[in-house]
């Protein structure tokens, strides 16, 4: 979860450092894989399947490509919709109190003002003394090797390079390859002005030290890095056809911000009550450093958000007479009306937690609980939900409880009220003594005194604010499930990778890839074989079939080559059942088996033999 507003510079955790963990349960510390060329191994035979089998091609390929950006084929573009459907789903259109929306990319700068992304919204990055090449400061891994330094470099054009030049050998590099490497980097760095890259020549070659561990080094090329600076990570454009600093916005570098922007606008619009909340699915652009292991770090990527609306604490408290406390085992399985903001975190940690299992991530998630320490002055709690990668096991999703710093930054900004009026709590307060309310409110200054970040509030401010709130006026807190799109599915596609060895009929070793995907998310549900494709009765049967199930879910129809080569297929990109049309099928072994078809599970290989008719309700509940 990155945050905005008084951190000036926002940095992931080094995962081999933090503190994991699992929900509810104690810290244990975590470490990458210990084997990172069985994770690389790993990554490569994902990312080779994922363009064999058109899941994720890289974007612009045929120019060389595009950096961070990603297209999704004809089976991502269904495997990333069911996700689509699936977070959809779950969160407003199975649920009374979360509504959608579908806000523009664009807005008005002055959002990104308010929201702090302007002035805040920034990884701290180093550049390469050698080559200008960036890298976020916190994604340097470290590195040992010797220290050689450089008062310059010349070449017979006449071209020099009066600067100092400081790198690190690779391990066990010797150091003939690493004078052509330095002499190469040089000479592309220089461009044309240099001549050729073994004709410079490195000046007063001096030998450093050996260094164990250093972070000082850019992975790739080994140059010294300079100060980490805050770098923004948001993409600019012009908004408008006279494209100069005034016509400036950006792209939404999360949807988040137009639901706050917007949330009047649903809430008067739909006769709901606070607590309630308002989803959206979207794209977002960052301008990331260093985007990286595959589609997990993009610089263009899609956000699922929501933005759930809540009640301040001193409106439970007056209303319920009390704010129910979290406790370990607490039932989280139906909101309550005396529930505060704790409750209502974790209750919204338990719903993500069981849509993950929903989708087959359940037992590869962990929990990165934000110290007091991580957080930002205005957030109460943030959980990162993390996913074990081939590369390591890194943030899904991020889910805060932020208050009501977002909506009252665009009441401050934009001078527009952001206050909702509820009922139910002025007439619960016109029934309070005077002590009553004086204790609330001492309360409060007592909360404010002993902040240890941010300004406290002052009396009067707080004494403002609780004569609103007695009249039943106040700007909703909102607790935020964040979750990202391309990582959700970059997470299911690990998951699921599977290779198996087999013996083929000729007694030829294979490796066969199974992707067990779960069926509900699977690109697609169903494979419809003809047992034969020159027996025109079974592929007349087998049409029949395909055309009864691919209207109510995606399927494939396959006649080339052996049935069980073509159940390999469809087991390497997911397909969970395959269903084949035999000779039985046609009535050829006796009657009780006509109109039937022989039902393949993916995972477990075990066929049945199913009446045609019952064929789409038994699949249908499987794969939705
Ligand atoms: P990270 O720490 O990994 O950079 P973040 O904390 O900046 O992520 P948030 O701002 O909380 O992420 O965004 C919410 C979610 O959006 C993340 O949990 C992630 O799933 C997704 N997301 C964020 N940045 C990217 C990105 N560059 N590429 C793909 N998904 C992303």
């Amino acid at each position: 979860m990155r945050c905005t507003v008084g951190v000036l510079v926002l940095l992931s955790r080094p995962f081999s450092l933090v503190a994991i963990q699992s929900f509810g349960q104690p810290h244990t510390t975590h470490t990458m894989s210990s084997d990172p060329k069985a994770s690389i191994a790993q990554m490569e035979k994902i990312v080779s399947l994922c363009k064999r089998r058109g899941f994720i091609f890289q974007s612009s390929e045929i120019y060389g490509g595009c950096g961070g950006v990603w297209d999704y084929g004809p089976l991502g573009a269904e495997l990333k919709r069911n996700l689509r459907t699936a977070w959809w789903n779950t969160m407003t259109r199975e649920r009374e109190d979360v509504l959608g929306l579908d806000a523009s990319i664009l807005m008005n700068p002055a959002i990104w003002k308010a929201s702090g992304h302007v002035d805040t919204f920034a990884d701290l990055m180093r550049e390469c003394s050698l080559t200008n090449k960036r890298v976020r400061a916190d994604h340097v891994d470290p590195q040992s090797g010797t220290v050689l330094k450089y008062s310059g470099a010349q070449s017979p054009t006449g071209w020099r390079w009066d600067r100092t030049i400081t790198a690190l050998t690779k391990s066990g590099e010797h150091i003939e390859s690493f004078r052509k490497r330095i002499r190469a980097l040089i000479a592309q760095n220089a461009g044309e002005a240099a001549g050729k890259p073994e004709e410079i020549e490195l000046v007063g070659e001096e030998k450093i030290d050996a260094v164990n561990g250093s972070v000082d080094f850019h992975p790739e090329t080994g140059g010294l890095l300079g100060e980490a600076r805050p770098f923004n990570l948001m993409l600019k454009t012009y908004l408008g056809p006279t494209a100069t600093e005034d016509d400036v916005t950006y792209l939404r570098p999360e949807t988040a911000q137009a639901i706050f922007a917007q949330f009047k606008n649903v809430f008067d619009s739909s006769r709901v009550k606070v607590p309630f909340g308002i989803g959206q699915i979207g794209k977002a652009f960052r301008n990331e450093v260093t985007p990286k292991n595959f589609t997990f770090r993009s610089r263009e990527f899609e956000q699922m958000e929501l933005e759930f609306f809540i009640k301040p604490d001193e409106a439970v408290e007056i209303i319920s007479g009390e704010v129910a406390k979290w406790h370990e085992g607490a039932d989280l399985s139906e909101p309550q009306p005396n529930w505060g903001w704790e409750l209502w975190h974790r209750y919204w940690v338990d719903q993500r937690t069981k849509f993950y299992q929903g989708i087959g991530l359940g037992d590869v998630l962990e929990y990165y609980w934000q110290t007091p320490a991580d957080l930002a002055h205005y957030a109460r709690a943030c959980v990162d939900i993390l996913c074990e990668f081939p590369f390591g096991t890194e943030e899904l999703e991020g889910i805060a409880a932020r208050g009501d710093f977002d909506l009252s930054a665009h009441q401050t900004a934009s001078t527009k009220s952001q206050e909702i009026f509820d009922e139910e709590l002025k007439t619960a307060a016109a029934k309070l003594t005077d002590e009553q309310k004086e204790a609330l409110i001492q309360k409060r200054l007592a909360a404010e005194a002993a902040k240890t970040k941010g300004e406290p509030m002052p009396e009067a401010a707080v004494r403002a604010w609780f004569e609103r709130l007695f009249k039943g006026s106040y700007v909703p807190h909102v607790i935020e499930p964040s979750a990202g799109l391309d990582r959700m599915a970059l997470a299911v596609i690990a998951k699921a990778f599977s290779e198996t060895e087999k013996v083929d009929e000729k007694g030829k070793k294979e490796v066969i890839t199974v992707l067990r995907l779960h069926p509900r998310v699977a690109p697609i549900k169903v494979g419809v074989f003809p047992l034969l494709k020159n027996k025109p009765e079974l592929v007349a049967k087998a049409r029949e079939v395909y055309a009864l199930l691919k209207k109510h879910m995606n399927c494939f129809y396959d006649e080339t080559a052996s049935i069980g080569r073509r159940y390999a297929r469809q087991d390497e990109v997911g397909t969970p059942f395959g269903v084949t049309i035999d000779f039985e099928t046609c009535g050829e072994k006796g009657p009780e088996l006509q109109d039937t078809v022989t039902l393949r599970h993916r995972d477990s290989g075990e066929q049945e033999r199913v009446k045609i008719s019952e064929l789409l309700g038994k699949l249908l509940p499987l794969v939705s």
